[in-house]
């Protein structure tokens, strides 16, 4: 049986939304730019600049109904190098207005040309560039980044610079992309009404089956026949089982149903840790027929007649 698959629709007030994106990253890498002035923590800020790039482009997807993952993704990720772009160009015009401020102070008043021109001869001396190209080559050569925490917390902090700033700058964009695109990713794959033109209303729990019945779920999943799980389907189930989850269009109730089954266990801490396991898209009216089986199946065991009761 098929999983479901996005439509791949992209609405025009979801091109809006998608383009929108890229001035967010822009807002995002000045804010970050003036955040970063003050405090600037290795691994932990590139996890939260993720978090917040893929809630904003998760925003962004979900009100915009943008259905393709792939276009999603792509905005995304030009959000994020538009966002560290920007922090590296407000650290260049910071660089340049200090710059300035040092040769005033020193000469008095000077013509700003005179001023780019002695930037430009500093840079190409150091780094064998000018303009932005050569100031950024100038961070990876003084290992910027990190020479930033250390100011703040007093420490002489590790430093790494040259090939390894740019190194560790690739590893910051990678970890800001592979946040916010999971979470962009999921949002675009999400299943969505085309009729009703609205996303599904989530994951609901109808049932469960003891995990000996693996295979057998397996089996129906891949053929489509779900009369062989449905003889011990219940509403419980003690852990590890397997549990039965229905989304649906919460306006019209007609469209397909997404069905999955997922793996569920204790965790550490008491905690329940579920995995997705099988997923199908049923007619409406197989999803009503498997939720009316849980109703019946307890009903009969509450009766205290039915052999097929899950073991206490
Ligand atoms: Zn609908």
């Amino acid at each position: 049986m098929n999983s479901y698959h996005p439509s791949n629709t992209i609405p025009a007030a979801g091109i809006l939304f998608l383009l929108a994106l890229l001035v967010f990253g822009a807002g995002l890498g000045v804010l970050t730019f003036f955040v970063s002035k003050l405090v600037y923590l290795v691994i932990l800020f590139p996890i939260l600049l993720g978090f917040a790039c893929g809630f904003i482009a998760q925003t962004a997807v979900k009100i915009g109904k943008v259905r393709s993952p792939i276009v999603a993704a792509v905005f995304t990720v030009l959000m994020v190098l538009i966002m560290y772009g920007t922090v590296r160009m407000c650290e260049y015009l910071d660089f340049k207005q200090q710059l300035r401020t040092m040769i005033v102070e020193e000469y008095g008043e000077t013509d700003q040309a005179l001023i780019d021109e002695f930037e430009n001869a500093v840079l190409e001396d150091e780094t064998g560039q000018t303009g932005l190209l050569g100031f950024v080559a100038y961070e990876a050569k003084e290992g910027e980044s990190f020479t930033r925490l250390s100011d703040t917390d007093g420490s002489s902090g590790i430093s790494i610079s040259g090939v390894g700033a740019y190194i560790y700058w690739f590893i910051e964009i990678l970890i800001i992309a592979g946040i916010a695109l999971s979470m962009v990713i999921k949002q675009a794959r999400t299943p969505f009404c085309e009729t009703c033109d609205r996303w599904y209303g989530g994951d609901y729990y109808f049932g469960a089956l003891p995990m000996s019945e693996k295979e057998t779920v397996k089996a129906a999943f891949e053929s489509g026949v779900f009369s062989p799980i449905t003889k011990q389907l219940h509403k419980s189930a003690n852990l590890p089982a397997i549990g039965f989850y229905l989304n649906i269009c919460p306006q019209c109730q007609t469209s397909d149903a997404v069905f999955t089954a997922k793996l569920l266990s204790v965790g550490s801490k008491g905690k329940i840790n579920e995995s997705k396991f099988k997923e199908a898209v049923i007619p409406m009216n197989t999803a009503r027929e498997l939720e009316r089986v849980v109703v019946n199946n307890d009903a009969v065991s509450v009766r205290g007649g039915s052999i097929t009761q899950t073991p206490a």
